[in-house]
């Protein structure tokens, strides 16, 4: 992976981006661990699975046992067809920098699923019924094998 030096932040917009696609506890996935919390499931946050290629993820969250990886996925940094947008400036940064994004997305998916893990990627974008719907719909289907 390239390393590439991090552009000072050139408006408002892009900044207030940035700062809402942290990593760790961004709104969307706080709101549906809470959610799910409250349904009763239990699951675990960051937790630490290793793929065949020696790289760690962290799924944001994980049904161990059952082996059901989930990441919300912000639209920015992850190029949601939708609402992916390029910056207009900076962009010798924010074009490899974003397509790194999806290739290494695509690389834990395959990853995890080698490993014998389902992977579900929620955009942050999608309500939080309908990621509620997808992972009950995934717990429920993977019941039926136990
Ligand atoms: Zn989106």
């Amino acid at each position: 992976m390239m390393n590439l030096p991090y552009p000072e932040p050139t408006s408002a917009t892009a900044t207030k981006k940035m700062r809402s696609n942290r990593r760790v506890d961004t709104k969307p996935e706080v709101a549906l661990r809470s959610l799910l919390h409250r349904r009763g499931l239990r699951f675990r946050k960051d937790y630490a699975i290793r793929l065949p290629n020696g790289k760690t993820v962290h799924p944001d969250i994980a049904f161990t046992r059952k082996k059901i990886a989930i990441f919300v996925d912000g639209c920015f940094w992850h190029s949601c067809p939708e609402h992916g947008t390029t910056p207009k400036t900076n962009q010798n940064y924010w074009i490899p920098k974003l397509q790194q994004n999806v290739e290494r997305d695509r690389n834990t998916d395959e990853g995890l699923r080698a490993n014998g893990w389902q992977v579900i990627r929620i955009w942050e974008h999608v309500s939080l019924d309908e990621a509620e719907r997808r992972i009950l719909n995934c717990l429920e289907s993977e019941s039926t094998l136990d």
